[in-house]
């Protein structure tokens, strides 16, 4: 209530356009608001949104989290060319509370769905529920009676997540606070990134944001993204919760004016669509 009060406030205080005038992210992630959503689009390059999660509804972000997202996957699938990030919920249009999750309210939370292989090394094909693994990458079973529907074989892939990790830590509009996900395929991950011969300085970063949170289930089940308040929507009722940490992007509100993020309409205008599966 207090969020919709401050937005009302907000939006008849100014004539002009609201901070860089793309979307405004208010409140913190699990009390908050969220004006000016973009929808994150069903598929782009490398990008798949299940209908499991396409008809919940929840598929806005920030300008900047579905950028990042679609940037990411984009860069992903360059370097591994049958790559697709399946993706899970966002917020729900215009942000706020809803019955699915506890934070995703205000534009700034992603559900990224564990890329996976299968037992030949192909791509995992899009789930309808979430895959559960083991620490060593393998799937969970499920519970005994559960009645939803039970994920194809398949096993967590390290390499294509430390990728993604690396996308996300280095897009040049978002700034990532958290990823989210269990002890064990954390190990995994980092375990690649050294692999793959990643850069020291990426890797150290990595180590601090890849996180099992100690308040909530672990994430073995999907990467959580939450990214920091955009330095333009911070001035207007943006706030972060927990760590701030490498402020090195864009100094967080400090270097206004700058240019809006580059449109998501635009981002995906020069993407070519993913294979129907
Ligand atoms: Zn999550």
């Amino acid at each position: 209530m207090i969020a919709r009060t401050w937005l009302a406030l907000v939006l008849a205080g100014c004539a002009a356009p609201l901070g860089d005038g793309t979307s405004l992210s208010l409140g913190i992630p699990a009390r908050g608001l969220l004006h000016k959503g973009v929808a994150v689009p069903e598929r782009s390059e490398g990008l798949y949104q299940p209908p499991a999660w396409r008809a919940r509804g929840h598929y806005y972000g920030t300008e900047e989290l579905v950028g990042a997202i679609v940037r990411a996957a984009r860069r992903v699938r360059e370097r591994h060319p049958d790559a697709v990030l399946y993706l899970g919920d966002l917020s729900p249009k215009g942000g706020g509370s809803s019955r699915l999750h506890r934070s995703h309210q205000n534009g700034r939370d992603a559900d990224l769905i564990f890329y996976a292989r299968t037992p030949q090394g192909a791509l995992a094909a899009p789930p309808e529920t979430m895959p559960r693994y083991r620490d060593d990458g393998t799937l969970r079973p499920p519970a005994k009676k559960s009645k939803e529907p039970q994920p194809s074989a398949r096993r967590f892939d390290p390499a294509l997540t430390w990728a993604l990790v690396e996308a996300l830590l280095t897009d040049p509009e978002a700034e990532v606070q958290w990823l989210f996900i269990s002890s064990g395929l954390r190990a995994q991950v980092l375990e690649a990134a050294r692999r793959a011969g990643a850069d020291a300085a990426l890797v150290e970063e990595a180590e601090v944001v890849l996180s099992q949170p100690g308040d909530s289930l672990p994430h073995d089940d999907h990467l959580h993204l939450r990214i920091y308040c955009p330095g333009a929507d911070r001035l207007l009722g943006c706030a972060d919760f927990g760590p701030v940490r490498w402020l090195k992007k864009h100094l967080k509100g400090l270097d206004l004016p700058r240019p809006p993020p580059e449109p998501v309409a635009q981002l995906i205008a020069d993407t070519a669509p993913t294979p129907i599966f």
